[in-house]
């Protein structure tokens, strides 16, 4: 996967990390990206079956990795993977609060139910996992936080109140943990896709995205999951001290 694309070099060598929605798509080359880089990686989406491809795939490039199947939204599934992983591999470095979903829907046809899912994925899954994974980070003292919000969290977008304002409020969390986490060596950032090629814009009408793109991405083109997984890498790194409470948009120019 996106061995012919140009990538950083990291070494994450007996570090351990957690990527939510490590399934498929954006957390899957996260989660490759992170394990080639020599961390060990534990893989979370409610789907096992499809947790195995890429844990498989860790390992096939050479990396550790294991599944940890775990529903982001249940303080006790949460929890229960922050107990597994650091009683299998005795710390905790690095979570990537990935997993997310969409139900888009004009305001005045957006249902109560169509509302909180999308909150409660995208927000309290990342609420649940950070607050379970600062604890192992505090006694550490070490830590890197990334959350995968959206340009969406700063531009609007019509049909998507509750993914906007998801991903607006995990803007806000993440400068919040930042200076919350700061005196502990924990670095809390976000990382803001634009137009990326995933099943998410896959699901969109390609006449639309094909001229969305043409209109306002100055690339000029859909970003791939590997480039946004390089920036993750780097905010995942030792030399990524000094940047907390940052949001990165990658983009392609789209917010420019
Ligand atoms: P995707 O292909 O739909 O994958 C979503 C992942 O999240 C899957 O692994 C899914 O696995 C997991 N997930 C969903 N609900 C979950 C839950 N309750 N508990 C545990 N895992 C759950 O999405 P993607 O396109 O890769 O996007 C990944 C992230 O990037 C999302 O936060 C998205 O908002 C953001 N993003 C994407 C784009 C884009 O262009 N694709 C742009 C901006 C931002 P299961 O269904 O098995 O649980």
């Amino acid at each position: 996967m996106a061995d012919d694309q140009p990538s950083i070099q990291v070494d994450l060598s007996g570090q351990v990390a957690i990527v939510t929605g490590a399934s498929r798509g954006l957390g899957e080359s996260m989660a490759l990206a992170l394990g080639k880089a020599g961390a060990k990686v534990a893989c979370v989406a409610r789907n096992a079956e499809k947790l195995k491809a890429t844990v498989e795939a860790i390992q096939a490039a050479g990396g550790e990795a294991e599944a940890f199947p775990c529903d982001v939204t249940k303080g006790s599934d949460v929890d229960g993977v922050i107990d597994a992983v650091t009683e299998k591999w005795e710390r905790l470095d690095i979570l990537v609060n990935n997993a997310g979903i969409n139900r888009d829907m004009l305001l005045m046809k957006m249902t109560e139910e169509e509302w909180d899912s999308v909150i409660e994925t995208n927000l309290k899954g990342m609420f649940l996992f950070t607050k379970a994974a600062s604890r192992p980070m505090m006694q550490n003292r070490y830590g890197r936080v990334i959350n995968i919000t959206s340009v969406v969290g700063f531009m609007g977008n019509p049909g998507q109140a509750n993914y906007s304002a998801s991903k607006a409020g995990m803007i806000g969390f993440t400068r919040t943990m930042a200076r919350e986490l700061g005196k502990r060596k924990i670095t809390v950032n976000a990382v803001a896709p634009g137009l990326i090629e995933t099943d998410m814009t896959g699901a969109m009408p390609s006449e639309i995205l094909n001229e969305m793109v043409k209109q306002r991405v100055p690339a000029r083109r859909l970003g791939t999951p590997h480039e946004v997984a390089q920036a993750v890498l780097y905010l995942a790194s030792p030399a990524a001290a000094y940047i907390t409470g940052h949001t990165l948009a990658i983009d392609g120019g789209l917010t420019a």
